[in-house]
């Protein structure tokens, strides 16, 4: 079943009043009908079961038949800090990390990074982004769509995070001495931990030496080179089985 994300004022006590292009979606897409049920998420992150009880063109009514109450927080507030890869790869890693929980993406413009986005177009960029991410939450009955942040230029992402609580973690394929694997097993989760992954052709040395210079933890994923889009979503799985509900019955934590 899956979960579809409200308009701010569209609960009103026990009723829903679906507006929009989810109308379109639930009413046509999905065919639904008269007595179906659907989880719904309104503006404050409150779930409810509701039952359809009229499908018209412009508008779908529904009762509320069960309230599910915020989706539990997740154990670790996990921040993607991307550099900006080709469409579609973009594309793929933000629905790829919203699946597997990201709470927070940051689009990074690196030495390295080959897609020049016009400031003028920008806007439109990051409005398509949030789109994919949205969708990604609705289609993995994820209850919260993860935020995702204008594009930020390497340097002033250290200097901004400088401070940030949690673990921060860069994927590097030369580093020699610390694995992934290292990070995790030292005690419980962090509360908060960024992952920040390279462009196409990889971080270039200063950047790695900045990061380093900024506390940020360098590891290798392994001996193999993956691409971009293969090591961001790699290594949040990992990340998200050690720390998070990933492989786990449903409600379980990591122990
Ligand atoms: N520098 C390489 C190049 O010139 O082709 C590879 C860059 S790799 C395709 C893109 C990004 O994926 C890297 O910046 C890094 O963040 C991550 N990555 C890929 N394989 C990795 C590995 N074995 N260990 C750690 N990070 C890796």
């Amino acid at each position: 079943m899956s979960l579809f994300f409200l308009a701010p004022d569209a609960v009103r006590g026990d009723t829903v009043t679906i507006t929009g292009p989810l109308v379109r979606h639930i009413g046509g897409a999905l065919r639904s009908h008269v007595g179906d049920q659907l989880t719904v998420v309104d503006g404050d992150g409150e779930r409810y079961l509701v039952e359809l009880t009229a499908v018209d063109p412009l508008a779908i009514h529904a009762v509320i038949r069960r309230r599910l109450g915020p989706e539990p927080a997740s154990a670790v507030h996990l921040t993607l800090a991307l550099a900006v890869l080709k469409t579609p790869n973009m594309d793929v890693v933000l629905q790829k990390a919203t699946e597997l929980g990201v709470d927070r993406f940051v689009p990074l413009i690196t030495q390295r990074t080959v897609v020049r986005l016009k400031h003028e177009r920008e806007p439109r960029q990051l409005a398509r982004w949030r789109a994919i991410a949205l969708e990604a939450a609705q289609q993995s009955e994820r209850g919260r769509v993860p935020r995702v942040d204008a594009p930020t230029r390497f340097p002033d992402y250290l200097a901004e995070s400088r401070h940030a609580d949690g673990t921060r973690i860069l994927l590097w394929e030369d580093e020699s001495t610390m694995g992934l694997h290292d990070c995790l097993s030292a005690g419980d989760p962090p509360r908060g931990a960024t992952l920040l992954v390279g462009p196409e052709g990889g971080f270039d040395a200063d950047e790695i030496r900045a990061a380093r210079a900024a506390g940020i933890v360098t590891v290798s994923l392994g001996d193999a080179i993956l691409r971009a889009e293969t090591a961001a979503p790699t290594a949040l799985a990992i990340l998200q089985y050690a720390w998070g509900g990933l492989g786990r019955r449903s409600g379980q934590r990591a122990t």
